[in-house]
């Protein structure tokens, strides 16, 4: 693929889905396909290394990017920052890779406008764990009618959303998905790693 062509496919969907093992399983049949590595704000769990699994920054270096237009997307989530910097997807598309973002649902929002030409894809959970976890809320008792309601209102809010992307994923079993994956990406790989 001649360089500066590769293309930016952005796998986004509600927390939990599953959509970095999803990812992992894709990386291993298109070895092509790179990872671009988000910046968080959020402290390194054990084993995560500054560089590998995130660009580890501190608050206000964050800010800073963000005010220097460093981002292509950022996002608060879950009390911390999370941000697709604008040079980790540029050197890999100048140099012929395609490039996958893993981010969640608002970040993959702002992506249509600031790049609208990525291949946006949501990994939906199956239907029976929407039903599964108003189950589990009410079944533990301890929140209230109104906070079940709320969460998930937030839940129906994110699958809602699957409808402004290109193409929807269930996530129903690893090796369905993989495949389903793997044919949305297939056609805008070069020839020569097919
Ligand atoms: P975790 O803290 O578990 O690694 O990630 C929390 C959430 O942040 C996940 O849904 C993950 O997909 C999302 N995330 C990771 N990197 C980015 C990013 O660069 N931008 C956005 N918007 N979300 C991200």
């Amino acid at each position: 693929m001649p360089p500066g062509t590769a293309k930016v496919f952005v796998i986004t969907g509600p927390s939990g889905v599953g959509k970095g093992t999803l990812i992992g399983q894709l990386l291993k049949r298109r070895p092509e396909l790179q990872l671009s590595i988000s910046a968080t704000t959020r402290d390194p769990r054990p084993g995560e290394a500054d560089g590998v699994e995130y660009h580890f920054l501190a608050p206000e270096e964050f800010d800073r990017r963000v005010a220097a237009g460093e981002f292509l997307e950022h996002a608060a989530y879950s009390g911390n920052q999370y941000g697709t910097l604008r040079s980790e997807v540029d050197r890999r598309i100048e140099s012929g890779h395609p490039v996958v973002l893993e981010i969640e649902i608002q970040g993959a929002e702002q992506i249509r406008e600031t790049m609208p030409e990525a291949i946006q894809v949501f990994v939906a959970p199956p239907e029976p764990e929407f039903e599964s976890l108003k189950a589990r809320l009410v079944g533990r008792g301890t929140d209230s009618a109104e906070a079940i309601e709320g969460r998930l209102a937030v839940a129906r809010h994110e699958l809602a959303a699957q409808e402004h992307f290109h193409h929807q994923v269930v996530n129903d079993s690893l090796e369905h998905a993989t495949n389903q994956l793997e044919a949305i990406v297939a056609p805008d790989l070069s020839e020569s790693s097919q």
